[in-house]
């Protein structure tokens, strides 16, 4: 089989609310969820979908820039390629756009490697997980992410959202390290049991990540994701050395390669998996094999995903057994999507679809709708 052709669509889908991270607001209402959908057909007719969905004040890649990097080398790199090869698929891509120690735009890269997966799995007829070979959970639950400027609005916040079948928060902090501590507690007290963890995007330096560790140990509070920057190493030992908590890395490990490095030098505990950061399931499902076999704790994440990329990860977290609530939190903020049937949520849960490839249809009139006037 041979990838015949790609088709590339950017993307503009309105949102309902605004995520803050540590950095200010991930992107304004008026910008919307930016993304290219890619579009990969086989000669044989067989079709399959992904996404490349960047969060510009996360990572460095942009919608312009993922376009540009798909249509001038990422696409002619992998066409005409078998698409059952997708190990081969990325050192062609690879060799274009070199991984460095992130591995090389990897949202340009998702696209291709969910779409790839995407096309297979329905020529096979089977659901996406179970070309991972693992059902160890059919559903998973989704954290509430909160990101609140004061103690009472993350209150109520957190209560609406347990109302509203959540039994995870991801609370937001870095932003304002004085009032971090009241709004953690907020969450923790108004959650009823739910697991809450701070996420700080890189945004503490190493004293006030140690005083949110020890905040987090007399809460009861078990892990903390990503206290501070990717190149504060000894910040992270001291928190290691510490025992407070559990880090959780998230930017800090983009590749299998750099979670062997961080466990060479004992310096990580947990990861948070996100596929479109690994540049596609391909190298995400491996760092998930690593942290399996390592003891390392394990849990799911996203970049306000868009359905396409949040029902790949949904595949991916399930197969892999993740028990806690994940961050796919593209529902709590994407107001509309370009799917021909809505997805299905039962209470913050999200039944893996045991249909082929990924199980979702994408609606062209939707996606042309959605359209951005960008030169193609
Ligand atoms: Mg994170």
């Amino acid at each position: 089989m041979k990838i015949e052709r790609i088709e590339l669509f950017a993307v503009r889908l309105p949102l309902k609310a605004v995520l803050t991270l540590a950095r200010g607001a991930s992107r304004s209402i008026e910008e919307g969820k930016r993304l290219v959908l890619l579009k990969m057909t086989g000669d044989d007719g067989t079709v399959g979908w992904g996404e490349s969905g960047p969060s510009r004040r996360w990572s460095a890649e942009t919608l312009e820039s993922c376009l540009t990097s798909l249509r001038e080398y990422l696409v002619p790199a992998v066409l005409g390629r078998d698409p059952f090869d997708i190990a081969g698929l990325h050192e062609s891509m690879n060799r274009e756009l070199a991984p460095m120690l992130d591995p090389g735009q990897p949202i340009a890269k998702n696209a291709i490697d969910v779409a790839a997966h995407d096309l297979v799995c329905r020529k096979l007829g089977i659901p996406l997980q179970s070309w991972f070979g693992a059902k160890r959970r059919s559903e998973v639950r989704l954290a509430r992410l909160v990101s609140a400027e004061t103690p009472e609005q993350a209150e109520r916040i957190t209560r609406d959202a347990v109302t509203e079948g959540y039994q995870g928060f991801k609370v937001k902090v870095g932003h304002w390290p004085t009032r971090d501590a009241d709004i953690l507690r907020a969450v923790r007290d108004a959650a009823e049991g739910g697991f809450v963890w701070p996420d700080a995007n890189q945004g503490y330096d190493t004293e006030q990540a140690l005083a949110m560790a020890r905040l987090c140990a007399g809460l009861g509070i078990t892990i903390f994701e990503q206290p501070v920057s990717v190149s504060n190493i000894l910040g992270l030992e001291a928190l290691r050395r510490s025992g407070l908590v559990t880090v959780v890395l998230d930017e800090s490990v983009m590749s299998p390669a750099m979670i062997i490095d961080f466990l060479r030098r004992d310096l990580i505990e947990g990861i948070a998996v996100k596929v479109n950061k690994a540049g596609g399931l391909h190298h995400a499902r491996q760092m998930c094999d690593i942290a399996l076999n390592s003891g390392l704790k394990l849990i799911g994440s996203g970049l306000m995903d868009a359905p396409i990329g949040f029902v790949a990860s949904s595949h991916l977290f399930a197969a892999y057994g993740m028990e806690l609530p994940v961050d796919l939190n593209g529902p709590q903020f994407i107001a509309e999507d370009y799917l021909r049937e809505p997805l299905v949520l039962e209470r913050q849960t999200f039944c893996i679809p045991d249909r082929p490839g990924l199980g979702i249809e994408v609606d062209e009139e939707k996606v042309a709708r959605f359209g951005l006037p960008v030169a193609a």
